[in-house]
């Protein structure tokens, strides 16, 4: 649910009615996927018309009254959020560089102010890797696993 943001437009390929098969047995339109799919818990994605490559025609899939492609408008904004949110994380993570230099070598969690929007953000690093993991518990705001 927190993955939709105010305006993230939609993926280029998919139907925007589309979610994650693992998590929802229908998408958001309500057509059920088994049952799109000839009711067959095995779904074939090149059967079913939510994604569709680029330049394809829908209609060589199985029929889906609720199919709708992203418009041009909204696939661009789907890019720029991605190069916002891109940009973001960035900027936190060039942010808690510091943070990251000192903790280095060790595995710690702490509760940091956000370089971004100076709300809550969760920090923590692995002693073995060095790695951080980082969310903001502002909506929208960075969020990352490295
Ligand atoms: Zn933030």
């Amino acid at each position: 649910m927190a993955k939709k943001m105010s305006n993230p437009g939609f993926a280029p390929d998919w139907c925007v009615h589309f979610r994650s098969m693992a998590q929802h047995p229908a998408c958001e339109a309500g057509i059920e996927y088994t049952v799109l799919n000839g009711g067959s818990e095995y779904r074939r994605m090149y059967q079913l018309p939510c994604f569709i490559k680029a330049g394809e025609k829908p209609g060589l899939r199985i029929h889906c009254d609720r199919f709708r492609a992203p418009t041009a408008e909204e696939i661009a904004l789907h890019k720029q959020s991605a190069e916002d949110r891109k940009n973001l994380v960035a900027t936190v993570k060039a942010g808690i560089t510091p943070w990251r230099l000192k903790h280095q070598g060790c595995t710690h969690s702490e509760i940091v102010e956000c370089p971004a929007c100076r709300g809550l953000l969760h920090l923590s690093i692995k002693a073995h890797n060095g790695l951080v993991q980082g969310r903001c518990e502002t909506g929208g705001c960075a969020n990352w696993t490295e």
